[in-house]
């Protein structure tokens, strides 16, 4: 809760500016929630390993998630996957991850079983399981395997670019942001596809307009409740 209010309230905020505060708090996290999400449709981050399975996550994950996808792959670097075993269509693979920290190097012993039959995949240390984020551990074993595109079952839902929130479709007084943030991107997509002919400098005008917009709805909105 302080984390949720940090730079809000302090020890002698009363329990009114505590609940004024709740809104604005509210507020700033569509803010900043919706920017992101404008980002991640409009900004690509550049791939940084050759392995196809890095791009087919550029294509549909929010930046911050992609960011994630690409700490692990970096992290291949440091496994070492030697086979165990195969029974049936299950393989077992040992994985050596060599972890730095400050003042020293540990090597750290993961087992990943792969099915291949069924393009399955589990590692010990069950980062996908916890986090929804496939492990260095299965990368190491996917790249060994040459599986160049995962299951759609790995690209998780809840973190694709182009997913609408369901708590975006309640009525709320933050709707002026997710509108503002959809105009931004509808002029961003007409200048990707070459609709309409705006130039570089009308275009950002015309972002800044919106801006500008969100600003002052913000003012306008929190005035009323600082009356009270
Ligand atoms: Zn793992």
């Amino acid at each position: 809760m302080n984390v949720f209010f940090d730079g809000y309230v302090h020890s002698g905020t009363t329990l009114k500016e505590l609940v004024d505060q709740f809104d604005n708090v509210l507020r700033k996290k569509v803010e900043i929630e919706t920017t992101s999400d404008f980002n991640s449709c409009n900004q690509i981050i550049p791939c940084v390993s050759p392995f196809y399975i890095e791009k087919q996550f550029q294509a549909v994950y929010t930046n911050a998630k992609f960011k994630e996808i690409q700490r692990e792959e970096w992290g291949m670097i440091c496994c070492n996957c030697i086979p165990i075993s195969k029974q049936g269509c299950i393989s077992t693979f040992d994985v050596l991850d060599k972890i730095s920290t400050y003042d020293h190097v540990k090597i750290v012993h993961y087992v990943v079983y792969y099915n291949e039959e069924e393009c399955d995949i589990k590692c010990t240390c069950a980062l996908f399981e916890m986090r929804g984020i496939i492990c260095r551990h299965a990368f190491k074993v996917f790249q060994m395997k040459k599986i160049h595109v995962l299951p759609e079952r790995y690209v998780l839902y809840r973190w694709r670019k182009d997913l609408k929130r369901r708590y975006t479709l309640v009525k709320s007084s933050y709707d002026d942001l997710r509108d503002n943030a959809d105009v931004r991107r509808k002029i961003f997509d007409d200048k990707q596809v070459g609709v309409g002919e705006l130039s570089a400098h009308q275009v950002v005008a015309k972002v800044e307009d919106v801006v500008v917009g969100t600003q002052y709805s913000t003012v306008t909105q929190q005035t009323p409740s600082n009356n009270d």
